[in-house]
């Protein structure tokens, strides 16, 4: 162990299973940066560019932004988050990889870093449950945070807590654009799940319980497996 070695955790699991929320709690317990690829290309969409327009044709359909633009907006990001902060200890992936092709991809670029991967938290949820929780799901428009109009509402009723933005539906989050990211999810990433489980790596995670509790399993499997 080198004194750089920057822990690398996945959170994976379908869409709604709660690794936008989990991460949110769980990140700064370990000293992790929470980095989603989804917010990173929603950041790219704010944007009026060549690539913002690339990545809606993609995103809106509810369908994978190609393997190789998401590997490079992927690694400049952590680049940057590192040269900025170079002391930071580790990195909780949310939503990548996605397919055998972003595994790969990770593991290469972890090799040649002399990296690792810690763990693969896997939180699943029955596939009739999530449709409930993403169509009900509101995010704040300033920070992120993640909210349910039912489950998890804010508390005032309105606006964030975290920063009092204002909350939104995601355009992806109709019933349509759901139902095929679950295909994808269902086809293309659970099944890379077995390449961590033979490196036992994978630790699975109930989540469909109180958000608390899920939490708390979460945080009871990663503290032995994260240097801190
Ligand atoms: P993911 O990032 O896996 O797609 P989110 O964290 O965005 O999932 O959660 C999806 C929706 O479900 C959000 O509206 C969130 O508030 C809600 N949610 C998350 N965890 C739970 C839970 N344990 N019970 C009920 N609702 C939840
Ligand atoms: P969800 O998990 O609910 O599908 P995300 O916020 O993770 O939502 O992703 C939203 C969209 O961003 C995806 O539908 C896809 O277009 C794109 N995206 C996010 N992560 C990836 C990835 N690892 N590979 C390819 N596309 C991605
Ligand atoms: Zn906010």
């Amino acid at each position: 162990m080198t004194a750089h070695s920057v822990n690398y955790v996945i959170i994976v699991g379908p869409q709604g299973a709660g690794k936008g929320t989990q991460a949110a709690a769980v990140a700064p317990e370990l000293g992790l940066e929470h980095v989603a690829t989804g917010d990173l290309f929603r950041a790219i969409l704010k944007t009026d560019s060549d690539l913002g327009d690339e990545v809606r044709h993609y995103y809106d359909q509810g369908a994978l932004v190609p393997d190789e633009l998401t590997v490079r907006v992927l690694f400049a990001h952590i680049q940057r988050m590192q040269e900025s902060d170079p002391s930071i200890s580790g990195v909780l992936l949310d939503g990548f990889p996605r397919n055998r092709e972003q595994a790969d991809a990770l593991d290469s670029a972890l090799e040649d870093r002399g990296e690792a991967i810690s763990a693969v938290v896997l939180v699943d949820v029955p596939r009739d449950e999530l449709m409930k929780r993403l169509t009900g799901r509101l995010i704040c428009s300033e920070c992120g945070a993640t909210y349910h109009s039912e489950f998890n509402p804010p508390a005032n009723g309105e606006s964030c807590d975290v920063c009092g933005g204002s909350l939104y539906q995601r355009s992806d989050d109709t019933p349509e654009a759901v139902a095929q990211r679950l295909d994808i999810y269902y086809e293309q990433t659970e099944p890379i799940l077995q390449h961590y489980r033979e490196q036992d790596l994978l630790v699975e995670v109930d989540g469909n319980q109180e958000i608390d509790a899920v939490t708390r399993e979460i945080l009871q499997a990663l503290r032995p497996r994260v240097n801190t």
